[in-house]
């Protein structure tokens, strides 16, 4: 930290027995960056984000310039008595941070890429489709996600699933090192070699050990993956049963160099979307490969034999383009977005999927019932552990229900039939990457973890966190000696 700020800091904190909205204004002082107060100019706009269906209401936002700040910001709350929220792009949304010092990582654009190691160092302020643009011009790849807009630490904080998952993993596996701010406001550099429980501990627990400035990950020697996407008719519940079974057989055949998902849709008869799509119901098949054209192509040949409509846009494709295949909502949307972590699934399974998208039934419209394939590197331990895990799961399913104000209620309605009706597939377990706003009550946060990862991540909460300055989040409450 620079001089000034740090003894302006001392000096306010001894003199200062409770913070009064004098003290916040003087948080300014410390930080370099922006810090922003109810009313001022962009303060909504920084607090704001992609998932609109959760709003933020902070006592104040800094908008932060560099780790000095973030630390800056963590001291003053920390002594101030307010809880600290983190936020990049706001995809992942999920306790309001009303009353916190919210730290806005979007300024930290720190990005280098070291072609000869095939690693790149990452600001908190980027999203992928940055990491993928820089990388790329090496020959090299990140592992994103299906959405080039997700930043790229509450990703990696979460573990992140990749859409080449099967072949190398989560990305949290392929983390070196974090550099992070802590509720003590120290800013620490964890990896496997320094402070090695915490370095796991972060990879999983999301915000709940701080504010990651900055992390180093592995690339990959990966210019061009094969993929794209396969859409069938789904009206015809004997047709999508079939073309459903035939994909759940021939996922479970396939190498670990093939990730794929299959999505169930009914769509609303809505003036807003295609003609073509406006009531109709698909089922739409992705797949990304990482062995090769000519083999890729090979092994989609059983889907082409199902007879897609004729949109089927399976090919080479440079590895920037990798999330054209999902093509994820670029701008903001109010949704509801639900997870859970399924085991294999039978017949049985089929039928009831295909019922949502049964234009027969009533319910719906079901406009995204996506399941990923697992397995593979997935569902094997990660070389550098981590507190992810799919804890055996063979797909995981996400479901977006769009949910203006006016159908929050009936959304959630929906979502909740449809994990209802799929309880006997579910494991029970979630990934901590997918857990939204439905999900930050405890009993919810604990699925996204194993029984002994969760002791663990309790038992650190208790050292790194004891006095719960990370709340705002998918919280873990510290446990051990010393806490009830
Ligand atoms: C359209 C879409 C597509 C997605 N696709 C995938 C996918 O393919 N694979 C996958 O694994 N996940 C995916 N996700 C989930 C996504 O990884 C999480 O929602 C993630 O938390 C979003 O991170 P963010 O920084 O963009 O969001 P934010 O809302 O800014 O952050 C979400 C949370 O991450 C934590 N966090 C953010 N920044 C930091 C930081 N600097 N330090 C510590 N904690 C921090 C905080 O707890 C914060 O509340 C997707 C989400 C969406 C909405």
């Amino acid at each position: 930290m620079s001089d000034m700020p740090e003894r302006r800091m001392i000096d306010m904190l001894h003199t200062n027995a409770t913070v009064d909205r004098r003290d916040l204004v003087s948080l300014r002082e410390l930080i370099r960056g922006r810090t922003l107060h109810p009313g001022d100019e962009g303060f909504e706009e920084a607090g704001s984000g992609w998932l609109l269906t959760v709003e933020h209401r902070p006592a104040v936002v800094v908008v932060a310039a560099d780790a000095d700040d973030v630390a800056a910001a963590v001291r003053f709350a920390a002594e101030a008595g307010f809880p600290v929220a983190v936020q990049s792009t706001g995809h992942g949304k999920s306790v309001p941070a009303d009353g916190a010092v919210f730290i806005a990582t979007g300024q930290l654009r720190e990005l280098s890429v070291d072609p000869r190691a095939r690693t790149a160092r990452i600001g908190a302020g980027l999203r992928w489709g940055e990491v993928l643009a820089a990388a790329a011009e090496h020959g090299l790849a990140p592992l994103c996600g299906s959405s080039a807009q997700v930043g790229v630490m509450g990703y990696l904080t979460g573990g992140g699933l990749p859409l080449t998952g099967r072949t190398y993993g989560f990305a949290a596996d392929h983390v070196r090192s974090l550099d992070i701010v802590t509720a003590d406001g120290l800013l620490r550099t964890v990896s496997p070699a320094q402070e090695p429980d915490l370095f796991w501990a972060v990879r999983g627990g999301k915000s709940n050990f701080g504010v990651v400035v900055a992390a180093e990950i592995e690339l990959l020697p990966l210019r061009t993956v094969y993929g794209g996407e396969l859409w069938y008719p789904g009206e015809d519940p004997t047709h999508a049963a079939h073309v459903l079974g035939s994909y759940l057989a021939w996922a479970k055949e396939q190498p670990e160099e093939m990730s794929s998902s299959v999505t169930l849709m009914r769509l609303p008869d809505a003036p807003q979307l295609p003609e073509e799509f406006r009531g109709r119901s698909f089922i739409q098949i992705r797949v990304v490969y990482t062995g090769g054209e000519e083999q890729g192509a090979r092994l989609v040949e059983p889907l082409r034999a199902l007879g897609p409509e004729d949109k089927d846009n399976c090919a080479a494709l440079p590895y920037t383009q990798i999330t054209e295949i999902y093509q994820d909502p670029r701008n903001p949307v109010s949704a509801h977005l639900r997870s859970a972590l399924l085991r294999e699934l039978d017949d049985e399974a089929v039928a009831e999927l295909v019922s949502f998208i049964d234009p027969s039934n009533s319910g719906g419209p079901f406009p995204g019932i996506e399941l990923r394939h697992l397995g593979g590197a997935l569902n094997r331990p990660p070389g550098r552990p981590h507190a992810v895990s799919t804890q055996g799961a063979a797909f995981h399913l996400w479901l977006r229900m769009p949910a203006p104000a006016e159908r929050a209620e009936a959304a959630r309605t929906a979502a909740d039939e449809v994990l209802e009706r799929l309880r006997p597939w579910d494991t029970g377990a979630m990934l901590p990457g997918f857990l939204f706003d439905h999900d930050s009550a405890p009993e919810r946060v604990r699925r996204a973890y194993t029984e002994a990862s969760h002791q663990r991540l309790s038992t650190l909460k208790a050292t790194y966190d004891p006095n719960q300055l990370f709340r705002i989040n998918h919280n873990i409450p510290p446990s051990g000696p010393g806490t009830s």
